[in-house]
């Protein structure tokens, strides 16, 4: 990991128990990064070399990355999971959204869905929203009772735990955004033709919620940022910045697994191909 890398990731890193407050982690923040097109030109860099990694992911097949990124409305999950993994080989990469849990998925507790969506062991697994809407959504909008919702901090940890302790390393990111900026998001999406399918009248309502929501991820970086799952707070209103950030983060962990190809079972004589 190189000095800038590090310094990258113990900025935005929580510690465990850290009383995070978002106010005063400004969205805007580009301090991380000298210069734009430097800086995109360097993520496009990462996005391969992440390739390469998880080639020797996939080779070795007996551990998983496991990226889960939170973040309101507008927050920009989508265009991360474009940037940071448009290299990476389809194969070895899952993507799954969690939206509003169905029939089904009511019937079971709320990390029924989220267990099974794990990534396989020698593959990366990308959440798009998460269990942590337990504690979020859930929360904000009374979808389950407090007190429930109260015990799920530990039960997060504890489930965590027991993926990384099962071969899964987890990196856990919160896009931050302004309400500034998601104003500006959300009154493209209403401009342009090409982005009216992004528009849904239920963000307006979540927007009302905004202070709420902030409260809630406070409490969800203060509880559930743990050494074996680390979240990190990204400053996501300019975009190049927040693929930056990430795909270092992305990079360094990977590079940290160190994952290996196998060794062959017999040696390059042993065999003619005719
Ligand atoms: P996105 O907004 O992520 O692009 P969608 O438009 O499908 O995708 O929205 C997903 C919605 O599902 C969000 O409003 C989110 O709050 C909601 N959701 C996710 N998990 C839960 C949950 N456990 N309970 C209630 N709503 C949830």
């Amino acid at each position: 990991m190189t000095e800038q890398e590090r310094s990258i990731i113990v900025k935005v890193r929580v510690e465990p128990g850290e009383r995070v407050r978002l106010k005063e982690r400004d969205p805007r923040d580009s301090s991380l990064f000298r210069d734009e097109k430097e800086t995109k030109a360097a993520t496009s860099a990462l996005a391969k070399d992440i390739d390469v990694l998880q080639d020797r992911l996939y080779a070795e097949g007996s551990r998983a990355l496991l990226v889960i990124l939170q973040g309101t409305d507008t927050s920009g999950k989508d265009g991360t999971i474009r940037n940071v993994f448009n290299a990476t080989g389809p194969l070895g990469v899952s993507v799954t959204p969690f939206g509003v849990p169905t029939k089904t998925e009511l019937a079971h507790d709320y990390l029924w869905r989220i267990h099974a969506a794990c990534p396989r062991r020698g593959t990366i697994g990308i959440f798009n929203r998460s269990h942590y809407e337990g504690v979020l959504v859930e929360k904000v909008r009374k979808l389950s009772p407090l007190a429930l919702i109260e015990q799920r901090y530990d039960q997060i940890n504890a489930f965590e735990k027991h993926l990384t302790e099962n071969g899964t390393t987890i990196l856990k990111f919160m896009l931050h955004i302004s309400k500034d900026e998601q104003k500006e998001r959300l009154q493209e999406r209403l401009d342009d033709p090409r982005k009216h399918w992004k528009f849904n009248p239920g963000d307006l309502d979540d927007r009302v919620h905004w202070d709420e929501y902030q409260d809630a991820y406070e409490t969800m970086l203060q509880r559930c940022s743990t050494h074996h799952a680390p979240w990190h707070v990204i400053p996501a209103d300019r975009k190049w910045v927040r693929n930056a950030a990430v795909a270092t983060i992305v990079k360094a962990t990977l590079e940290d697994m160190d994952p290996q190809y196998p060794k062959a079972q017999w040696e390059p004589g042993d065999f003619t191909i005719s």
